[in-house]
């Protein structure tokens, strides 16, 4: 059942209708057969790009839509009631522009900006190494400037469009240990030392493709640092506040999705001579699922306005991946319960929509470390 929207302006009225309309055309005839199969759904990205859907939340000015975030977090929350893994990648490649649009100079928006959001090019966001996941601070991939060039050396781990990006945002550590050491280099994927490594087999967003990345004495122009060097940390922590509130978003996308699937199925199976739905334990359970989903929704366009006023939302954004994602787990689990046996079976979508909710509580910063942002935002 779509979903009843508040929206500010005629323009996202518009928005949420074609992005609709694009998921009924687009997503849904093919979503099951990419996840089935594991297969990167080449071109679906481009054929959102082109739609103008990868760039909502950029400033006009630079080729973007010009869209407040609470407006470009509800396109995305559509997108992923009908396919996670695209909703997930719309989301990291935001985040791979951030950088560029935040702290770049004048020029560096200039030269790179409009490729960037052209709708054409796919961005990933590399921050994660083997080594250190939660304590990003500790980073080992280094960045050493020679002559006009970076030469970086290191293996990032994790990387969601790892091999089929078009750009990277690399953090590497040009200083000393520590967070003040880090900095931060936009690096094109054809960069000779580049190498993905062959894909990880996940858990679920089977479509998604996530891969190491090793940088061999890879050289990236030195005018491609954003910001100064050491600010790299900074311009991580920063894109993740905006990030976290699209993974909030793609999480109710999904709960939303396992709600509506149980809520119809158990109108249509009968047991003991009555539909199930008519059971007070299950009508509760539906009850509880559509109160924890709407509390979500409430929680992440509570972020976003206040990042649309200008205002603080770096606590606001934790919560509200932190709470989005917990119910995205609880939603999807009681899905597959309301199904009984069916749910357990992938005839039913419920049974992937399970496998990626675990995912939502773990990139992008755990669940632990939402928890840690809140409790310093608490006491600061
Ligand atoms: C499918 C997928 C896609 C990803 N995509 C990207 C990407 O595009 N770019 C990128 O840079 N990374 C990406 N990641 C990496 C992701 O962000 C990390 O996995 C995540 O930050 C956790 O790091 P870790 O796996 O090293 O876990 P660890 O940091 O080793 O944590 C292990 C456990 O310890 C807990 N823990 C750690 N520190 C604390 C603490 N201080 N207090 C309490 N508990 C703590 C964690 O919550 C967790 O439960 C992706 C991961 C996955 C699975």
């Amino acid at each position: 059942m779509p979903v009843d929207r508040l929206l500010p302006t005629d323009d996202a009225v518009d928005l949420i209708a074609l992005t609709r309309d694009i998921a009924d055309k687009v997503l849904d005839p093919i979503v099951d057969a990419h996840e089935k199969a594991e297969t990167y759904p080449e071109g679906v990205f481009a054929q959102l790009g082109a739609a103008g859907l990868l760039s909502l939340p950029q400033p006009e000015k630079w080729g973007g839509g010009g869209q407040p975030y609470e407006v470009y977090l509800q396109v995305l929350e559509e997108i992923a009631a009908r396919w996670l893994a695209v909703a997930e990648g719309m989301s990291v490649h935001t985040l791979a522009c951030y950088p560029v649009f935040a702290f770049g100079t004048e020029q560096q928006r200039k030269r790179h900006l409009a490729d960037l959001v052209g709708g054409e090019l796919l961005g990933a966001y590399c921050l994660s190494e083997p080594q250190s996941g939660s304590d990003a601070g500790s980073l080992a991939t280094r960045a050493t400037l020679d002559g006009d060039t970076y030469r970086i050396n290191g293996t990032k781990a994790w990387i969601t469009h790892g091999g089929v990006a078009d750009f990277y945002n690399v953090f590497a550590r040009t200083g000393g240990p520590g967070p003040s050491g880090i900095s931060c280099l936009l690096t094109d994927a054809d960069t000779p030392g580049l190498h993905p490594l062959p894909q990880e087999r996940t858990m679920g967003l089977h479509s998604s493709t996530v891969a190491p990345i090793v940088f061999d004495d890879a050289r990236v122009p030195a005018d491609r640092l954003i910001g100064p060097e050491g600010i790299g940390f900074k311009i991580a922590m920063s894109a993740l506040d905006s990030g976290r509130l699209g993974i909030a978003a793609c999480a109710v996308g999904l709960a939303q999705a396992a709600l509506d699937y149980a809520v119809e199925y158990a109108k249509q199976r009968e047991q003991f001579g009555r539909p199930i739905a008519e059971f007070q334990g299950l009508g509760f359970m539906l009850a509880d699922m559509a109160t924890q989903v709407a509390a979500a929704r409430a929680l992440y366009l509570e972020g976003a306005r206040l990042r649309d006023a200008g205002r603080p939302y770096s606590a606001e954004a934790a919560k509200a991946k932190l709470f989005a994602t917990d119910t995205a787990m609880r939603v999807t689990i009681d899905a597959v319960q309301v199904l009984g046996g069916a749910g357990y079976v992938s005839d039913h979508p419920v049974e992937r929509y399970l496998r990626e909710a675990k995912v939502l509580q773990i990139f992008e910063g755990t669940n632990q470390i939402q928890r840690l942002v809140i409790a310093r935002s608490l006491t600061r």
